[in-house]
């Protein structure tokens, strides 16, 4: 069993082969160092630690995550908080970041006698039609090589070769671009407020989530194509406190800009996530916007439908699970694709908005994109304003928030 990729996807699943018996090699591009350091989700999700803990891949989450359970959403007139643990199904998130939760997977993975080959970059996925697919690889001295198992995960990611190999016509893709960008950062600085923040502001979204004691989330919607490096700390932290309102509602801590990155909002989703013995999972097969914290969780529920699959094919010769596969873990992909596209609208100023336009007071004058601007604009605050007093609303979205 070959498994392509050691992020949250890959490395759940490894552990959960391994500990079942099957014999499974882990093939990841990047070294050990860059895996077990880069900085990407933080909120797993209530069902995603249950998944966690019933397999003992939690123990490190445990110890160091922290529970969380209110947001807190800020708009230049108001603030209102939301405390979800008490809302909905009354779940919450841990957060802990996801790079230390590839550390665990990785040490428990390795502990067990699992084998994983860094610097191994797969190229092309062959005869998954067939019964012993293979994946061609180039080794990290840049020689080419072949590895064979009797199933191939493709955990590799967006940009990996499990999606790249599926023959022309056999999955459906839908993609989407939001048309919305964010800059998102990490901070060298303790966190500011004991919730996550929503700053929904006329000059675009900005947003505040915790990951650890002393480093901090933050995101800027900014303009398509703007460069990471565009903004100097100072700029960041002064527009951070004009969207923020940190005038109004306490200061931000600030600190050193650690890592900054432009993130086009896109979700990418292929249907079937399976072709003959090459299975997908995770972001490979699913892409979704970071807009609601899902992708990590997503990976990892993905990771044990897959395992458990897995498992009963080959070790009790059925192959109903695998069958099933694809449409299980789709059906919580797209609930999970309408949160998102939800709260994308919620957050955000439209595409091409430029700060408030004017409009126009003659309802006679066609005022084009600027009234269209101005139209979306007044949905999204009005459906911030039923969320801030309406129970059913706010039963349902923590429901959305923290479930899968
Ligand atoms: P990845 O984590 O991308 O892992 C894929 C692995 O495959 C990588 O290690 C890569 O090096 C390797 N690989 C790639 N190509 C090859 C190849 N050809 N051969 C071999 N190996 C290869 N999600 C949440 O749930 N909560 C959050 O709070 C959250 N915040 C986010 C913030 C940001 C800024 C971003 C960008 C994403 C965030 N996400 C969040 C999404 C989440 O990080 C991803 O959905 C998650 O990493 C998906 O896991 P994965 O295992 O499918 O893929």
């Amino acid at each position: 069993m070959i498994v392509l990729g050691a992020g949250p996807a890959g490395l759940v699943l490894a552990n959960l082969l391994l500990d079942q018996g099957i014999d499974c090699v882990v093939l990841e591009r990047a070294d050990r160092a860059h895996i077990e350091s880069r900085a990407r989700a933080g909120f797993l999700a209530a069902a995603t630690v249950r998944i966690l803990e019933r397999h003992g891949l939690a123990a490190g989450l445990r110890l160091r995550g922290k529970v969380h359970g209110t947001c807190e959403f800020r708009t230049e007139e108001a603030r209102f908080r939301l405390d979800y643990s008490t809302l909905g199904s009354g779940d919450t998130h841990v957060v802990y970041p996801q790079q230390e939760l590839v550390r665990d997977l990785l040490e428990r993975f390795l502990s067990a006698g699992g084998q994983i080959r860094f610097g191994v970059e797969a190229t092309e996925v062959r005869d998954a039609d067939g019964d012993r697919p293979a994946v061609h690889v180039r080794e990290p001295d840049g020689r080419t090589a072949r590895w064979q198992g009797r199933y191939v995960a493709g955990c590799d990611g967006r940009h990996g070769a499990a999606r790249r190999s599926l023959p022309s016509g056999s999955a459906v893709r839908r993609h989407i671009d939001h048309r919305v960008s964010w800059l998102g950062l990490l901070a060298e600085a303790p966190p500011s407020l004991d919730a996550v923040g929503y700053a929904v502001h006329g000059r675009g979204f900005a947003g505040h989530m915790a990951r650890t004691d002393t480093v901090t989330r933050y995101y800027l919607q900014v303009a398509r194509g703007t460069p990471a490096d565009s903004w100097s700390d100072e700029r960041i932290w002064d527009e951070l406190d004009l969207r923020m309102g940190a005038k109004e509602h306490g200061p931000l801590t600030r600190g050193r800009i650690v890592e900054r990155a432009v993130v086009d909002l896109e979700s990418d989703v292929l249907d079937p996530l399976r072709h003959g013995r090459l299975l997908l999972a995770g972001d490979a097969g699913a892409l979704i916007s970071p807009s609601a914290a899902k992708g990590a969780n997503l990976a990892v529920l993905e990771a044990e439908l897959l395992g458990r699959a897995l498992g009963d094919a080959l070790l009790r010769g059925t192959e109903e699970g695998l069958d099933a596969y694809s449409a299980r873990c789709l059906a919580h992909v797209w609930r999970a694709q309408e949160f998102s596209r939800w709260m994308i609208e919620l957050l955000h100023a439209p595409s091409d908005w430029h700060g408030l336009p004017v409009g126009t007071r003659d309802p006679d004058t066609p005022c084009g994109a600027a009234g269209e601007s101005l139209f979306l604009d007044a949905l999204r605050r009005s459906r911030l304003a039923s969320l801030a007093v309406s129970r059913r609303q706010q039963d349902w979205f923590a429901e959305r928030y923290v479930g899968l």
